[in-house]
């Protein structure tokens, strides 16, 4: 599919639903992809990009940053408290603070570094056991903790369970984020992110529709 093919689907978007252009941030997720696909989508002029594990980002990016300096990695997937330093002087947003533990350990670090990357919530919508995330629930109280810690916490994060239709879970994500005063919704992948702009996205993570199916499981 490609770049330019997917952010004229994300302006198209944008426009039908009576959105302001340029709202809504791609995160071209590059987990497991071959470095040349990520470099061409860089030499493209993209600059955002999502990856999920700590190790993998560590690997890649500080090279490609000597290159593109204004490149930027969110870091979208769990967090473990024992890589928390490394992301946070890695990468540019963490979207999956799931635990107040891992709440705890950020706002340490945040003391200690000086600085701290922009933080989501991810909730776990749908309830599922396996997932991670903060119970829909339990979401305004954790909310509220994390800014006791005075973290820097800009929006929720959501990844609904793959057998349902994700619209009641990005409606009751921007539910949740409205009644806390949060405008970041990250939310919304390769074969839901027109609908997740419908319900209010602000930072979407496509993957396999700009890189091609991942070559390896992530
Ligand atoms: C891999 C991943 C994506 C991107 O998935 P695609 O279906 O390839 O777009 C988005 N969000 C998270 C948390 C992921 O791990």
């Amino acid at each position: 599919m490609g770049l330019k093919e997917i952010n004229d689907r994300i302006a198209k978007a944008v426009a039908e639903a009576g959105r302001v252009p340029g709202s809504v941030k791609l995160l071209a997720v590059s987990k497991v992809q071959p470095l040349e696909r990520v470099e061409a989508v860089l030499e493209q002029g993209h600059r955002v990009f999502g990856e999920n594990r700590v190790q993998e980002a560590a690997g890649k990016w500080p090279d490609f940053q000597k290159r593109f300096p204004d490149a930027q990695v969110h870091l979208i997937g769990p967090l473990q408290t024992n890589k928390a330093r490394q992301a946070m002087e890695l990468v540019q947003a963490i979207h999956a603070l799931d635990r107040p533990k891992l709440a705890q350990t950020l706002a340490r670090l945040a003391q200690d570094l000086g600085q701290c990357p922009d933080l989501f919530i991810q909730v776990n919508t749908g309830e599922e056991q396996q997932k991670a995330g903060i119970l829909p629930a339990d979401a305004d109280e954790f909310v509220a903790q994390c800014r006791a810690l005075d973290l820097p916490v800009v929006g929720l994060m959501c990844l609904p369970p793959v057998e349902e239709t994700p619209a009641l879970h990005f409606s009751l994500l921007a539910k949740i984020a409205a009644r806390n005063g949060l405008t970041g919704l990250s939310m919304g992948m390769s074969g839901d992110f027109e609908q997740a702009i419908a319900f209010g996205a602000t930072h979407i993570r496509v993957g396999s529709a700009i890189f091609g199916e991942r070559v390896k499981p992530a």
